[in-house]
């Protein structure tokens, strides 16, 4: 990808400049991305001229808006290889998405004595749904380790699975190191033992094609903001078959069939699990963000983040101060500490200089207490990145450097 095409996706994003007008070298897109212009509009028009409410009007415009949030729903489908819409639950982001996982499908699975696997590197967020679903039905967690160049270690997963395993919950791409999970074998391990397998997508729907059918799992979830959309929306996209069986995660109007004092029934899957009024105006943004991002070519993308992280880690280590963590090859996130500087302060002096890097433990504090360090700088990249926010970010560390002595 050439130094013009990178420009010009940087116009896209009017978040990219400062309110002086200067290049902002936003590095932190992992925690959540910079929304393309289309994107901006397509939200302020839902919330302008086409606004109502969805499902329950006999205006035109409610039947109108209905018919936006139902394409959303199977643009959503189509963009991850889903079979069809009924299989995409919209829910406020991955967070909810695992929640509601780990309530209905666990509460109505799992019992004392059976086991739940994680791994090391999870975000709090496909960790404590589980320690939750636990408390209440005593089933049990382990946790899988890491290889020494911190990927889910595969060989391991395999000596620890055991029939007790009900469900395995791994992140397709880690938020603080990138490394890109072993999809088809890990896949397999879990079902070889019986066990349902979830997916947390969230770093990887924005980086990687997605096709539901060749990642063979059960449950995949993700978060639009990540993925060049508004925030409060994310998917939850599971198997027909599993959604069918499972009961309401919350309850209220719109995922009923019927309401009386004696008895209720629900709506079949996905309405049952969407309580309330839903998030229409995000789903038309996140309808305008997938076609953003899908009318790129996807392999690039990635190629083209990957490489970046590559440039980063190579320039990083020519600095003696700074120890990298993670794999080589990684999903376009950069995970590092800088000798004798708390990660915060890097952050900070970096601010100065217009360069956003996320400093912390990323919600990842089973992962920093594996790696021995209290925090970590992250430098992640976009489909806008290039290697002037690279070039920033070295200048902000030598400044740095210089500042610490
Ligand atoms: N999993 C991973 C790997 C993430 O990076 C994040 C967001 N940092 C989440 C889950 C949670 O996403 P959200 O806060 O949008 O629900």
């Amino acid at each position: 990808m050439n130094e013009a095409t990178t420009l010009s996706r940087k116009a896209d994003f009017p978040g990219l400049v400062t309110s002086e007008g200067k290049p902002w070298h936003y590095l932190d897109t992992a925690a959540t991305a910079q929304k393309p212009q289309a994107v901006i509009d397509a939200m302020s028009n839902a919330l302008g001229r086409d606004y109502a409410t969805v499902h329950r009007g006999v205006y035109s415009r409610s039947a109108n808006m209905t018919l936006a949030y139902e394409a959303a729903r199977r643009r959503v489908a189509d963009f991850i290889g889903a079979k069809g819409e009924n299989e995409i639950v919209f829910v406020r982001g991955a967070t909810e998405g695992i929640n509601l996982v780990a309530q209905s499908w666990g509460g109505l699975n799992l019992k004392a004595g059976d086991r739940i696997m994680l791994s090391q590197l999870e975000h709090h967020s496909n960790i404590v749904p589980w320690q939750m679903i636990a408390q209440q039905t005593g089933a049990e967690i382990d946790v899988c380790p890491l290889t020494e160049d911190h990927l889910i270690d595969l060989d391991a997963l395999e000596q620890m699975l055991t029939p007790k395993h009900k469900i395995v919950a791994l992140a397709h791409v880690s938020n603080v190191l990138g490394s890109i999970l072993g999809v088809k074998r890990a896949a397999k391990l879990a079902h070889s033992v019986g066990a349902k397998f979830l997916l947390d997508g969230c770093q990887a729907a924005p980086r990687m094609r997605l096709n539901m059918a060749e990642l063979d799992c059960d449950f995949y979830v993700l978060s639009a903001h990540k993925l060049y959309g508004p925030t409060g929306i994310g998917v939850l996209w599971a198997r027909e078959h599993l959604l069918e069986e499972m009961p309401p995660y919350q309850g209220g109007g719109a995922m009923i069939d019927t309401v009386s004092f004696a008895k209720t029934t629900y709506a079949p899957p996905p309405q049952r699990f969407e309580a309330g009024t839903p998030m229409i105006t995000e789903a038309i943004a996140l309808h305008a963000a997938i076609d953003y991002v899908d009318a790129m070519d996807m392999e690039s993308l990635f190629a083209h983040e990957s490489a970046l992280a590559i440039t980063l880690r190579d320039e990083l280590r020519k600095i003696n101060s700074i120890r990298l963590f993670g794999p080589e090859k990684t999903a376009g996130i950069v995970s590092f500490e800088m000798e004798g500087v708390h990660p915060h302060d890097l952050g900070t002096i970096l601010d100065e200089e217009n360069v956003a890097i996320r400093a912390g433990h990323h919600c990842a504090q089973p992962l920093m207490i594996y790696l021995g360090v209290p925090a970590t700088a992250r430098a992640s990249f976009g489909l806008y990145s290039d290697e002037s926010d690279i070039d920033a970010l070295l200048r902000g560390i030598e400044r740095t450097k210089r500042i610490f002595g």
